[in-house]
């Protein structure tokens, strides 16, 4: 598929606004802090827009379940939270690290969670393939890199890096 220089910005407002409408089409009541911090400054990158859509929406899909999840077993005062930044770092590399305060992944699981099929959701919550197709598109397809931190019970950060340059 043919790489065009992309606002990532745009990409990430857009397919953030399609996650939260997803997950309030299914809980009207559940309201989730939404925080951007994107440098307008981003240089454009060459990517497959409608691939580089589909992990942001596979990510933001993925944080909002885990901050659902948790609001659904914790204390009244949580106050749950989804927040993206863009932005370019000193490689030249830009950054879109998207954060969230939801249930975390428990560390023996952490390093299955890119294998195909592997989900620890209900069949009709999830399949396991976002985040192996996810990471096959940035790694294969964008010549990027994508990273996982979580804290069990605190949240969890994915970071994906992409170069300005097409993979060769
Ligand atoms: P699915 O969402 O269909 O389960 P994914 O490949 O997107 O498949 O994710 C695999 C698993 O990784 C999830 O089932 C979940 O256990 C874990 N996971 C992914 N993102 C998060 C997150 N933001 N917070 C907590 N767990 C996550
Ligand atoms: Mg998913």
């Amino acid at each position: 598929a043919p790489h065009t220089p992309t606002d990532i910005n745009n990409l990430v407002e857009e397919y953030l606004r399609l996650a939260y409408q997803g997950l309030r089409a299914k809980h009207p009541a559940f309201h989730v802090a939404r925080v951007k911090h994107l440098d307008a400054s981003l240089c454009l990158v060459p990517a497959v827009a409608a691939d580089l859509g589909r992990v942001l929406l596979n990510l933001f899909t993925n944080a909002f379940y885990a901050v659902q999840q948790r609001q659904k077993f914790d204390e009244a005062s949580y106050v749950a939270q989804v927040s993206v930044t863009t932005q370019q770092l000193p490689s030249g590399h830009i950054e879109i690290r998207v954060q969230d305060n939801g249930t975390g992944i428990p560390a023996h699981i952490v390093d299955k969670i890119f294998q195909p099929f592997f989900t620890t959701k209900p069949t009709h919550e999830g399949t396991g393939l976002g985040l192996s197709l996810s990471y096959d598109i940035v790694t294969q397809g964008h010549g990027g890199t994508l990273y996982v931190e979580s804290q069990e019970g605190q949240g969890t950060t994915f970071r994906v890096c992409l170069p300005l340059k097409v993979p060769a």
